[in-house]
């Protein structure tokens, strides 16, 4: 994989008519809040795009009676924050230190390698990824990267 500069405002345009698209086909309105300021980093296109993607597509999973998606971009300090949201079923707390496991999932066809990839890119970033998760109200995946200062 390439390292390269890209805005990750650009990155979110890119991606948004497919996520919006799946959104529509489970009933679910998508937002996006996006920093007005260019966010760039130091990354690999690609993987980030897998990243968003996997997390969309567990968002959209867990609201299977539909609901809400937000896309949201900030930045504090020299660290750029990309948060997915749902307003989905949640992740019991129990399950909630096992999501990073290979294999772990709580769904019949799932391969729980979505979490894994997404961290291992991340952390490859020099990044971090964190969920926060109430059952019935929804969940929160965060993931800070480090803005580039050039
Ligand atoms: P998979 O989607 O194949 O099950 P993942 O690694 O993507 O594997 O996710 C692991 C598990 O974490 C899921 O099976 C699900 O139980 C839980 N999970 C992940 N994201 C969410 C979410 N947004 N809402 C509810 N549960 C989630
Ligand atoms: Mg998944």
């Amino acid at each position: 994989q390439k390292f390269e500069l890209h805005d990750l405002q650009e990155i979110i345009e890119e991606l948004s008519p497919i996520i919006d698209s799946q959104a529509h086909l489970h009933n679910v309105v998508y937002q996006t809040f996006i920093e007005p300021a260019p966010l760039t980093v130091l990354c690999s296109k690609d993987h980030i795009k897998q990243v968003i993607l996997n997390l969309t597509k567990n968002a959209l999973e867990a609201m299977p009676l539909g609901g809400v998606l937000t896309v949201s971009l900030s930045k504090e300090n020299d660290v750029c924050k990309l948060e997915i949201s749902d307003t989905g079923q949640g992740i019991p707390e129990e399950a909630l230190s096992k999501i990073f496991t290979p294999f772990f999932t709580m769904k019949n066809t799932g391969t729980g390698l979505g979490l894994v990839v997404c961290q291992r890119i991340i952390h490859m970033h020099k990044g971090k990824i964190e969920v926060k998760s109430k059952i019935n109200e929804g969940t929160v995946v965060t993931i800070f990267l480090p803005i580039n200062k050039e």
